[in-house]
């Protein structure tokens, strides 16, 4: 919530529903916890495709009168984060094109790796760019495929990318989903009664009352048109790489990814946790709201209670009107309040999905010892973060990562615990009930699965990333940053 790797993207497209538009509203509502900073929608009608993009929430950019301008029977959407490109309008999906091919829009979860190599072949050859998205690539390559039909241009183009992708595509009669051949990020299909409905997480299946049918599958390209759907291999088998992260922190606990229950995967992170990490307490106290499930799962492993001791405020926007005279560790209090009769006088075991810089869990143990705790344990659901991702979440450089430059006694004495306890690798991997090929877990070993670019803009951008230079140990934010 604070000093956290990002939430990603968030995509949705529909087929065969009357109302393609506003149920591609409801599906980008259910996923706005995946990308705050723009959304969009385009429509087909058949005949003509229309969208409509704009920075900001789903429920500030759309009203009845912008659903009335995307009328047709196919949609597709887009909530955003940027993890690659800048956040601007320009650089907010879904991306429109209009080319030999016909019209197409795309939207894009993840991140392709070799974007900047593929760019500057594509502007050698004569490609001009409208945009710094990564995603924009995929366009240029169809635009330029001399394969007959526009579903075997798709395909062409897509098999030229490496990295992490989920798409949701729209041409003027299809609706076209495509998943990595590591399956990256979650993308699920389901059936609203004819209609068909592809989603980064099961929460947009349930808004609209859609049903779960399965998972798009790794190197899947399917292709839905009035003659029903169509499934194509585009990619021979790769290593599965399922990113771990959507389990530990990304997903709503109330959808399903990777084919299982984030809630559950969740709980189990937090009973691992307990069983790993016990420690003599009176209280389990979740850091809202994503340290509530694991808080759940440790307390219940622990037989010990779970209290709600520190309350999030949901009502706050991105920036806050500081008073002259500033107030201590504003950015904090301002989001988290603690209940000083939970906590007083009690031994707390604080619960946390994860630390990045240690900036925030610093304030935090902090407002808890004010509010009166006797003694502050904080546990952490996932291994230390060492590594920064590469595939569309975005991270600090390797050397802000507190766990990457600092032991385990120096985090605890940074963030004033008095005990502090990460979950293992084995743990995390056994509590989300895979085998550990399955899923990336680059951010805690430092291992990538999908090799990096060799381009030299690319190049650069990881060595910032990747820089071996020891940090400092971080000094507090200025207030009034969150
Ligand atoms: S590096 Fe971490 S955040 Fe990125 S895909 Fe892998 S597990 Fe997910």
């Amino acid at each position: 919530m604070f000093d956290k790797f990002r939430e990603e993207c968030g995509v949705f497209g529909i087929f065969g529903h009357a109302e393609a538009a506003k149920l591609a509203y409801l599906g980008l509502y259910a996923l706005q916890h995946r990308g705050q900073e723009s959304a969009g929608i385009a429509a087909s009608d058949g005949l003509r495709m229309r969208a409509v993009r704009e920075m900001g929430y789903v429920n500030d950019i759309f009203d009845h009168a912008t659903i009335a301008t995307l009328p047709g029977h196919l949609a597709i959407g887009h909530t955003r984060y940027s993890t690659a490109g800048d956040s601007a309008l320009s650089n907010a999906q879904p991306i429109m094109i209009d080319c030999v091919h016909g019209q197409v829009a795309i939207c894009h979860n993840g991140n392709i790796v070799n974007a900047n190599e593929l760019r500057e072949s594509l502007v050698k050859q004569g490609s001009i760019f409208q945009t710094n998205s990564d995603t924009e690539v995929v366009l240029h390559l169809y635009a330029r495929s001399q394969a007959g039909t526009f579903d075997e241009a798709l395909v062409e183009s897509i098999a030229h990318l490496t990295g992490a992708f989920s798409f949701a595509i729209l041409t003027k009669d299809h609706l076209i989903a495509a998943r990595d051949p590591h399956g990256f990020r979650p993308l699920a299909l389901g059936r609203l009664g004819e209609a068909w409905v592809v989603c980064s997480e099961t929460c947009a299946l349930d808004l609209i009352n859609a049903t779960y049918v399965r998972e798009v599958e790794p190197g899947e390209v399917i292709v839905i048109g009035a003659n029903g759907l169509q499934s194509i291999r585009a990619f021979p088998p790769a290593k599965l790489a399922h990113c771990v992260f959507e389990h530990v922190y990304f997903a709503r606990p109330d959808s399903e990814v990777f084919g299982q229950s984030v809630n559950d995967a969740r709980t189990n992170l937090g009973k691992l946790l307990a069983r790993e990490t016990p420690v003599d307490a009176d209280v389990v106290v979740p850091i809202p709201d994503s340290g509530v499930c694991a808080a759940i799962g440790y307390a219940e492993e622990a037989k010990l209670p779970l209290r709600f001791g520190l309350i999030r405020n949901h009502y706050v926007g991105r920036t806050f009107i500081e008073p002259a005279q500033s107030i201590r560790h504003f950015g904090v209090k301002v989001k988290l309040n603690p209940v000083k009769s939970i906590l007083a006088g009690q031994r707390v075991i604080l619960i946390d999905d994860s630390i990045v810089r240690g900036t925030t869990s610093r304030k935090i143990v902090k407002m808890v010892r004010a509010a009166g705790a006797a003694e502050v344990h904080l546990r952490i659901s996932c291994p230390p973060t060492v590594s920064p991702c590469f595939y569309g979440v975005d991270t600090p450089r390797r050397s802000e990562l507190i766990a990457a430059t600092h032991t385990l006694d120096e985090i605890r004495k940074y963030v004033g615990a008095d005990s502090l306890g990460y979950l293992s690798l084995d743990g995390m991997l056994a509590a989300v009930g895979a085998r550990q090929q399955s899923y990336c877990t680059s951010c805690y070993t430092g291992q990538y699965p999908v090799a990096f670019p060799q381009d030299r803009n690319a190049y650069l951008q990881l060595t910032l990333k990747l820089d071996g230079t020891p940090a400092p140990v971080p000094e507090e934010e200025p207030e009034g940053v969150v």
